[in-house]
Parts: structure tokens; sequence; C-alpha cells
């Protein structure tokens, strides 16, 4: 036997008795006659004791331990005089009796505790060390007791758990395909999915009621922030179900995670937003409901209401109230203004206005407007004598709104309203079916091209696509997405309308969907689905600021693996065998 017990098990109660430890070596001190050394596996850290009185030679082969040299040793559980109250084994140690070396290591390249001297590029490269960390391990423990809450969840409610092909061909839900090339097919290409939204609606037309999988999923996207080109959904169909069936019986799988893995009790139903509300009062579809803060549109109280141009010229004013913040200083402000210019928010300028103790207000365009403007500014703002009001104007609403939500998310931070270990869940709803691409130039479908319109708005589609919404719904945490799905076309002459309106023509989308329309023709039942991203839940419960932390072999920023040197080249005779040629370029 290689061990008696773990490293994060032995207690006082332990105490006398003899055990046979195996694992790393965290660090190793040397104190007088003694030699501690701190043994790491899994399950903890517990302190070895040597002594030199005891045995001489044993202490001094202890001496010559290196960091990460893989160990066994025998000895005996003692209480210890100095306890350590902050770790679980801090009530005792092991007096060594025999120690033997199973693997010696070379000095890591960071150290290998929670808080590492290791930059972010050398805990990936190295990423195998660095899953040693309690830190990062921890993450990983999660995410298993989550996928396992998942399963258990689903199962209990009639799931079934079924694979679907990675190899398949191209399923275009807004991002591009990475492609593998058919060694036995020259000249063709599978496509990784993007998710197996198409395969599960077939598994519908195939009568397996209810489905799931927890499954990776592969978008060749320009990785923005907190992006991974492969990710992994929870993915899920259902049959003869409503919008209301589908999100009753997601948000019962969202209590059942945060009871389990959290042990909080989210009695209320979740709060429903329709889109047009998020956008409205947060600049967003995901719109962090931790704080209020919301938008106040100020159209009517500033623009033709003073001499201020900008003002006047601008298609959306809207402002936020931060309370209590009349005290930051001038140079704060301009920290502020620095912030919305930008690039990434690309607003021209801030305007704000303080709400003095005497009632009145103070701003940056006092010059333009009138006290009694200013005043029903207060008054529309709501605000009050201490408060802050910031205020940005555009040519472009939608533009505008959003660049509100970023400063309106800025001040939630710096007024410390955006606390990790609160959790405000919502349902985004009503979501609209197309939204207008400028590169493209044509509508796109906002979920994917399989949404249901709602059935009221079926009239619109040709009149008026713009204004039709969708029996689509987003699940959000505190600002993040961590689900969505929708309601599925499942009549065959509604989709073949829909793919014309997204500008297919009927043979393109013949030859793209025809699978899934043919499917259609033998008795599609009515269904819906979603798709949780386990990435992300895994992340909010943990308190993470990147989903990275919670995979264990994540990809950088550029969509490589560096452990791995991955995406590399591929030797002549592989492309050879697969027919295939790479264009040099000019210079080579
Ligand atoms: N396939 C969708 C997605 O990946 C989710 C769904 O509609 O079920 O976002």
């Amino acid at each position: 036997m290689y061990r008696t017990k773990t490293c994060g098990e032995l207690r006082l109660a332990d105490a006398g008795t003899t055990v046979t430890l195996a694992g790393w070596v965290q660090r190793t001190r040397k104190m007088g006659g003694m030699t501690f050394a701190d043994i790491r596996d899994r399950y903890g850290i517990t302190q070895l004791v040597f002594n030199t009185e005891i045995d001489a030679d044993l202490c001094e082969r202890a001496n010559h331990l290196g960091r990460e040299y893989v160990i066994q040793v025998e000895g005996r559980v003692n209480e210890r005089e100095s306890k350590n109250p902050n770790m679980p084994t801090g009530d005792i140690e092991i007096i060594v009796s025999r120690l033997t070396v199973l693997n010696a290591s070379t000095l890591p390249p960071f150290t290998i505790e929670d808080n590492t001297d290791g930059g972010d590029d050398l805990r990936m490269k190295y990423r195998y060390l660095d899953l040693r960390r309690g830190a990062v391990r921890r993450n990983i423990e999660l995410r298993h007791k989550m996928t396992m809450e998942v399963r258990r969840y689903l199962d209990s409610k009639g799931f079934l758990e079924i694979e679907t092909p990675m190899l398949i061909g191209s399923t275009p839900e807004g991002a591009r395909d990475f492609v593998v090339p058919s060694r036995m097919n020259p000249g063709q290409f599978y496509a990784l999915p993007q998710s197996p939204q198409t395969l599960k609606q077939l598994l519908m037309v195939a009568g397996m009621d209810r489905y799931f999988q927890i499954v990776k999923c592969f978008r060749d996207e320009d990785l923005r922030a907190d992006r991974q080109p492969e990710f992994t959904q929870i993915d899920c169909e259902m049959s003869f179900v409503t919008q209301e069936d589908i999100i009753s019986t997601f948000e019962g799988m969202a209590k059942h995670l945060f009871k389990e893995l959290r042990g909080i009790e989210l009695k209320e139903d979740f709060p429903r937003m329709t889109w047009a509300d998020a956008m409205r009062l947060y600049g967003s579809d995901k719109p962090d409901t931790r704080f209020g803060m919301e938008f106040v549109e100020l159209m009517d109280v500033l623009k033709g209401t003073g001499e201020f141009s900008v003002f006047n010229e601008a298609a959306y004013i809207g402002g936020i109230c931060a309370k209590g913040q009349a005290v930051y200083t001038r140079k704060q402000l301009d920290q502020l203004t620095e912030f919305v210019k930008r690039p990434q928010i690309g607003a021209k300028g801030l305007v704000y206005a303080r709400v003095q103790e005497d009632g009145s207000v103070k701003s940056s365009v006092d010059k333009f407007y009138s006290p009694e403007v200013l005043g029903k500014l207060k008054e529309a703002m709501g605000a009050e004598a201490g408060d802050l009001i910031l205020i940005l104007s555009g040519a472009d609403a939608m533009k505008t709104r959003k660049q509100l939500c970023e400063l309106r998310l800025e001040m939630g931070a710096q007024m410390g309203l955006r606390d990790k270990n609160k959790f405000s869940l919502l349902w985004v709803v009503d979501f609209p079916m197309f939204e207008w691409s400028d590169e493209e130039q044509r509508l796109m479908a906002t979920h994917h091209p399989f949404t249901h319109p709602k059935d009221e708005d079926i009239p619109l589609l040709d009149s008026d696509p713009a204004a039709v919404r969708a029996d689509a719904y987003d699940m959000v945490c505190n600002g993040v997405e961590v689900g969505g799905g929708s309601i599925r076309i499942h009549d065959p002459k509604l989709q073949a309308k829909m793919f014309e309106i997204l500008g297919f023509t009927p043979e393109k989308a013949q030859q793209q969907f025809g699978f899934l329309m043919n499917a259609f023709k033998y008795g599609a039942p009515p269904h819906g689905g979603l798709a949780y991203g386990l990435d992300r839940w895994v992340s909010l419960f943990a308190g993470l600021d990147s989903i990275r932390d919670c995979i264990a072999f994540p990809k950088n920023n550029s969509g490589r693996d560096v452990m791995l040197d991955a995406p590399s080249t591929i030797d002549d005779k592989q492309l050879d065998e697969l027919n295939l040629t790479i264009r040099k370029s000019s210079e080579e």
C-alpha cells in the first residue's frame, strides 16, 4: 500500500496511530536539530517532523528533499505543540520513522502554494504544476461537483444524457467554424460543433423527449475578454413544452445548484425583464441587477431647453444617479471622463451634476442651463442632496446606452456594489428575432435561425421583421449571461420562411439545412431548449474573474495552448495524406 491516509485527513483524534502518507514536498525548513517538511496531495497538507536525536541519518536525508519531490513516509501521528488553526490538519504532525523518495523533482519554475510567485504565462505553460495549487484545484473540484449535481437534477426530471458527434457539418450560429480535413474524403471538411443545436432538435424529432449533454462547443471567434475557443455547455432540449415549462425546469436547476453548491436557498421566482426594458434601463441584455442606478432618459429635460449644442443635437441623452457620490473630486470626475472616452467605450465626453447640501445643482454645463432646468434634471433623476448625476449623450441611441452601461458598471464597482458573494438572477425575455448586421448588410438571427417568433408577431415577418420578437430567453446572473435558449420552429414552412428572411436562397437553405427541414416533414413535435455555460457557472460560484481558472487546460487570449504549443504546423506527410498544400506567403 502506498498510503494508509491522505495528507488532508488526520486530526487530533488520530494522535498515537501509525500512518503512511504519500505526496509532494511543498517545502522544508530546518530549525535546530529538527527538520520540518510539508507533504501535499489533492486532499491537503500535513506537517512532517524529522528529529536528529531520534534518527540523524533520516534527518539528514530529509534535509536533501527538494520542492515537489514525491515521497512516501511512515510515522506516528503526534499532537502539535504549536497548533495551526488555519490548517485542517493543524493540530497534528507526523514524527517520521521511514522516508522513501518515490521520485525526485526538478526545481519548479514557481512556488506551488496558494499565493504563487508565478505569472500567468508561466502558470499556463506548466499548468500541471499550477493545478497542484489548492487555489486552482478547488475550482476543478467545484466543477466536478457541479456536473454531478447537474446530472442528478436532470436525471430526476427524466432527461436522457445523449452524446452527439464532434465531427459534423457546419452549424452556423453566428461564429466561424473550426474545420477538420477529411483524409478519406479528399477536399472535404468536417466542422466541430458550435453547439449541438440541430442534432438536439433531431433527437426531439426522434422522440427522445428530454435530452441533455455536458458538451464541448467550438467557436472560432476573435477572442474577446474571457472567451475560450472551446468551452462547455450544459445543453438541453425538451418536447411538448412552452417557454414557461423550460423556464421553470431550468430555474429549478439553478436553484438546485445554488442550494447544493453554495448553500443558498433561492425561494422566490427569478424576475423577468423584457429585452426592451433591459436595454432601456441598463443598456445591456445582461444587466447586472445587484444594484439599481437605472438609466433615466433625459431628452425631454435637456434637449432644446438650453444652449448646449451637444445635447441639442443628440438622439439620446441618458443619466444615472450615483447615490451619495457628490463628494467625487474634480480629479475623479476627470478620470471617469477618460474612462468613457477610451476607444473600447467611445463616448465623446461626460457631463456631471452634483446635488449640493442645500439642494441646488452644480453641473459641468451650468452656463447653458437655467436653475429651473437643472432643478427638473434633479427631479427626473430622483436625486437628493449629496448625489452625483452622470450624463452621456450621442447620435446613436443604442451605442450611447451601451456606453452608459459601461459607466454604470464602473460606478457600481467603484461604489462597492458588485459584491461577488451576492447573486442577482433574472430572465431576460422577448428578444428581438433579428438584428441588422452592418458587416453582412442583412438581417441576422439574434439567437439562431431555429428560434420561434412570438405567435402574435408572426404577421410582422413580412411587413416589419425588425419588430418581430422571439420566444427566446436568457438567464442572467450578476451581469453575466449564464444560459439561454428558445422555443424552436417545428413547422417546415415557417422554417423555410425564416431562412428566406435571413437571406438564404431556397437552394442554399436546402444545402445547409436540408437534413433538418426534411426531418421536420416527418412529424416534428413542438420543442424548445436551452444551454447553460458550465464554465460561467463555475466561475460565478467560485468568484473567479476569468473562466480560464476553472478549466483544467485552458487556451490563452490568442487561442493558443502554451503548454502543448498548439496550434502547430503538421509535417508534409500528413499534409499529403490530407491532400492539402499550404499556400506560401509572398515573402517566403
Ligand atoms: N444552441 C444555443 C446556444 O449555444 C442554445 C439553445 O438555443 O439551446 O447558445
